[in-house]
């Protein structure tokens, strides 16, 4: 198509895809809004030419958040945001220039080789999800298949699936490791290139498929179509399939009942945030790991502050690390305290109170409502949502945070946190109250 845009509106399209570039990675650009267009711009009206269906549908989807706040910010908000493609098919254009990055068929996904079994700590948090996984690598496509291992992130999903990967490599097995999203992008790039032969013959001469977050595949109807069929081809060929996610199939979105059933053929197992005595050991094992002395005083300050993934405690570790170095190597308490402290400190400061009092006057609740023990979902959203914004905005531990919230425990607390952060992606209500909670909480007065 070609659009004939006058020169203040080329100027406008300029500025729109630089506000898109600062709010996304370079290779989302690339792949999700090179290929875009404008085509209109009237006073209600912006409407944006894709390379076809699918990509303005994911644009849509994904990325919505990001499009309208750069409109704003490009100063041509309140228009009516339209995005038109080629044809209503995913096919696209014979001719058209390919705009998706091709898929990394000769780059494989990078395997982290410390992902491994004997780096993994094993407590009551993961102790099926290990279990499952050694039973997999012994004998796949017997023991569980699949194995679908779900829980918030942090917890160890990634490093259990590298981990199977890389005990079946050890034994010769034919296994592919590979991010739900290279899953997807590699079926968007051979909707351009119509080379079905190799996209199937990749994902179904294998032993074993691991697929990581696959929660990703609520995006795309059509990729959710292939690999349900991906699956199929694997499983009655007995070979293993296994699988994360950031929560469980019932619960990923728009993802349909056959899929959720299949997952339920083999093992569905959780991991969940470690508690206090495998937070220590975990802290123990990679202080050790780093060359670091502390004690285990130290230990147990950090396990009782740093406790919602352990992907935070090693964030933590390695901050403490750096500035020991500074210190002469020592770890003490102290500096413990005070690292922990600078960093929470990078929080915008806003208190407990006003957090409650702005949360309650939007959703016309009482405060003792929230208190509450009642499961109304009108009271329940709210309570959440306060919750969320008391983990982002305030330094409060998850404990105290419970206590504000009517002597709710930590782990509550970190349900909500992580129950509204995955509702904000997927519900545009949510997460426009939101926004205006935000907006209203940061004002500065
Ligand atoms: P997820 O995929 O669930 O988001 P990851 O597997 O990426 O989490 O884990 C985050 C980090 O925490 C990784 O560096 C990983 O090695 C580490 N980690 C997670 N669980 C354990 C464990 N049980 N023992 C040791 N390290 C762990
Ligand atoms: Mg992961």
């Amino acid at each position: 198509m070609n659009h004939h845009l006058s020169a203040s509106e080329k100027k406008i399209w300029i500025l729109i895809q630089e506000k898109i570039k600062e709010k996304v990675t370079p290779q989302q650009f690339t792949t999700w809004f090179s290929g875009l267009n404008l085509i209109k711009l009237t006073t209600k009206e912006i409407h944006f030419h894709a390379p076809n269906s699918f990509c303005s549908e994911w644009i849509e989807n994904n990325y919505m958040d990001a499009v309208v706040l750069s409109l704003k910010e490009a100063s041509i908000s309140n228009r009516k945001v339209k995005f038109v493609a080629d044809n209503s098919s995913s096919e696209p254009e014979p001719g058209v220039q390919n705009n998706y990055p091709s898929p990394n068929t000769d780059s494989p996904t990078l395997i982290n080789k410390n992902y491994n079994f004997n780096n993994f700590l094993v407590g009551p948090c993961n102790r099926m999800a290990h279990a499952a996984a050694l039973a997999v690598s012994e004998s796949p496509g017997t023991a569980y298949n699949p194995l679908f291992i779900h829980g918030s992130v942090g917890l160890g999903k990634t490093h259990l699936l590298h981990a199977i990967l890389l005990r079946l490599q050890e034994k010769g097995h034919k296994a592919l490791y590979l991010p739900c999203e290279s899953f997807v992008n590699h079926y968007i790039s051979t909707i351009k290139t119509g080379d079905w032969d190799n996209f199937r013959s990749k994902y179904r001469q294998i032993d074993v498929l691991l697929i990581d977050d696959v929660h990703f595949l609520a995006n795309s109807q059509s990729t959710r179509e292939e690999f349900f069929h991906t699956f199929n081809a694997l499983y009655t060929r007995q070979k293993q399939i296994v699988l994360s996610s950031d929560c469980p199939p019932e619960e990923i979105p728009t993802i349909e009942e056959r899929l959720i059933s299949r997952f339920r053929w083999g093992l569905i197992t959780r991991v969940d945030p470690p508690g206090f005595e495998t937070s220590v050991a975990i802290i123990q094992k990679k202080t050790a790991l780093l060359k670091m002395d502390i004690s285990y005083d130290v230990a147990c300050y950090l396990a009782d502050n740093v406790i919602s993934s352990i992907r935070e405690i090693e964030g933590t570790l390695t901050n403490i690390h750096k500035y020991a170095a500074m210190n002469d190597g020592k770890v003490d308490l102290n500096l413990v305290k005070q690292i922990i402290r600078g960093f929470s400190k990078q929080k915008q400061n806003i208190g407990i109170e006003k957090i409650l009092d702005t949360v309650t006057k939007h959703y016309g609740v009482q405060l003792s409502q929230l208190h509450s023990k009642r499961r109304l979902k009108s009271i329940t959203l709210p309570r959440q949502i306060a919750m969320h914004l008391a983990r982002k905005f305030t330094n409060l531990s998850l404990g105290e945070i419970g206590g504000y919230m009517g002597g709710r425990d930590h782990t509550t607390v970190m349900h909500a946190d992580d129950k509204i952060k995955k509702l904000k992606s997927v519900d545009r209500s949510v997460s426009s109250s939101i926004r205006k909670l935000e907006d209203t909480l940061t004002k500065k007065k």
